[in-house]
């Protein structure tokens, strides 16, 4: 069964080969002996995971079962759930049990899906390697002494421990594919707007997307169909017609234009990663498709100016944590200033202060014409690289990450670098466009190497049949840490 894919799942549960009581527990078990080691969840609830597991069993037998319905899904611990301890990773929020469900939360809950617990993730979602959890560090699964990347580490590290069927994260500059490609799994950020945010703690509201992190293409597109959907509580959500994600996985891809940006294999990649990522490509022509040599010109502006936006997006939006509002409050203060001042400092860790700094230098009088205007026009020009660039071809590849999985604690006291980790990923959340990694090979010390692949705007259904068609002739989604 920890093998099994979603679909193999659903078949399992509707013909009864196994209940959803049954496959929670399993799951519950192998969580209880394997999470102490690899710290991937924050909050387990096998009460509450058990009564829905029971409500699901009974939806099965009453044969209106949805895909979902009875499989046990983790989800990130930046999204409220209602009757669950929601702490994005924080100090801040270690204490508050969320009285209401984020929207993503209600749509697998009206999936019949099963909430397996809350995964561990950096602070506020800040960070590349799970190393600004409160909560402690996560382990990548395939060598423990490494960072499982992030900041959706807890939700990749078990997925690929098989701690879960599937899971969900959240991609503000590459917090979904990063931490994937490190974990050796697969993972989408939709394109800006197609999952709604409410109820999901915000970080840089203009950047923020939620997508499905799982085992296979296949997987991602059956999440993807119960996680995307119109929301009138989230203004940036947007009114389209609903869409089968899965509508396009078995078409051939003969013809298909795969642009490949110079800027993506310059210095910085690391040889390893270079050379899965060209194999991974060489494949794609046995399949039929076509190389087009592209540029994105822009690309090396995006992490400078990620850092200007991001940081003054949060710096704003992480003001509602104060004590009084939200939030962890100081046990001893003076008066209300001092009580704010404590509360913020004790509740706070060093990358989301570091941020909330920036971010509010950056947007003070004298220098928001300097660097946030500025921020903002480029932004717009990066955009405009993906939009010519979509002239040639129809899909971009690339490496997600420049290396494999780093040591635990190798670049904790170097922000510059660990903010490189995303040097390829942070252009797609500013421009708004939809993007994926999936496994492609192992790199030094065989840990996994992901194929970034970022398709054009609403372009899920191709991008997840462009993986599909490699999975079904590759297997590398297929391999599985030892554990
Ligand atoms: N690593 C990036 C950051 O630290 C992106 C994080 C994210 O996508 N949430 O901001």
């Amino acid at each position: 069964m920890i093998n099994s894919s979603l679909t193999q799942l659903g078949a399992a549960l509707r013909t009864k080969k196994i209940s959803s009581v049954e496959l929670t527990q399993s799951y519950l078990d192998r969580i209880a002996r394997m999470n102490p080691e690899l710290n991937a969840y924050i909050t387990l609830n096998p009460e509450i995971s058990l009564a829905q597991a029971r409500a699901a069993d009974a939806r099965l037998a009453n044969g209106n079962a949805d895909p979902l319905t009875g499989i046990p899904v983790a989800q990130k611990d930046i999204f409220c759930a209602k009757g669950w301890l929601t702490t994005c990773g924080s100090k801040m929020l270690h204490n508050f049990v969320s009285p209401y469900d984020a929207h993503v939360i209600t749509q697998f809950n009206n999936a019949g899906a099963v909430n397996l617990g809350k995964t561990n993730m950096d602070e506020f979602a800040m960070g590349s390697s799970n190393e600004t959890s409160h909560y402690g560090t996560v382990k990548n699964p395939w060598d423990v002494s490494r960072v499982p990347g992030g900041s959706s580490g807890g939700t990749a590290a078990a997925v690929a421990a098989r701690l879960c069927a599937a899971a969900t994260g959240t991609d503000t500059g590459g917090s979904i594919r990063q931490p994937a490609a490190l974990c050796g799994i697969s993972g989408l950020k939709p394109t800006y707007g197609v999952v709604s945010r409410y109820g999901m703690i915000a970080f840089a509201s203009s950047l923020d997307q939620a997508g499905p992190m799982g085992r296979s293409a296949e997987d991602l597109a059956l999440l993807l169909n119960t996680m995307a959907g119109f929301d009138e509580r989230d203004s940036t959500s947007l009114q389209r017609e609903k869409e089968d994600y899965a509508r396009d996985l078995n078409k051939p891809l003969n013809g298909l234009r795969i642009g490949l940006p110079k800027e993506f294999f310059a210095e910085g990649l690391s040889g390893d990663v270079a050379k899965a990522v060209e194999a991974a490509i060489a494949e794609y022509r046995k399949l039929g498709a076509i190389i087009v040599d592209i540029s994105l010109p822009n690309t090396k502006l995006s992490i400078p100016v990620y850092y200007v936006l991001a940081p003054a997006e949060a710096s704003s939006n992480l003001s509602r944590f104060d004590g009084v509002r939200y939030g962890y409050r100081a046990p001893e203060y003076g008066d209300l200033a001092d009580m704010y001042e404590k509360s913020r400092a004790q509740g706070f860790g060093a990358e989301v202060k570091r941020r909330i700094m920036i971010g509010t230098y950056v947007l003070s009088h004298g220098y928001y014409d300097a660097y946030y205007l500025q921020a903002q026009k480029i932004r717009r020009l990066i955009a405009q690289d993906f939009t010519d660039a979509y002239k040639q071809c129809d899909v971009i590849m690339g490496p997600t990450s420049p290396s494999t999985a780093f040591k635990l604690g190798e670049k904790g006291d170097d922000p510059v670098q660990m903010y490189l980790s995303d040097i390829y990923t942070i252009a797609v959340n500013l421009a708004g466009l939809p993007g994926m990694s999936i496994p492609c090979g192992f790199g030094a010390n065989d840990m996994p190497v992901g194929l970034q692949i970022i398709g054009n705007y609403f372009d899920e259904a191709r991008m997840l049949n462009v993986a599909h068609q490699y999975q079904l002739a590759t297997d590398w989604h297929g391999r599985a840490p030892q554990l």
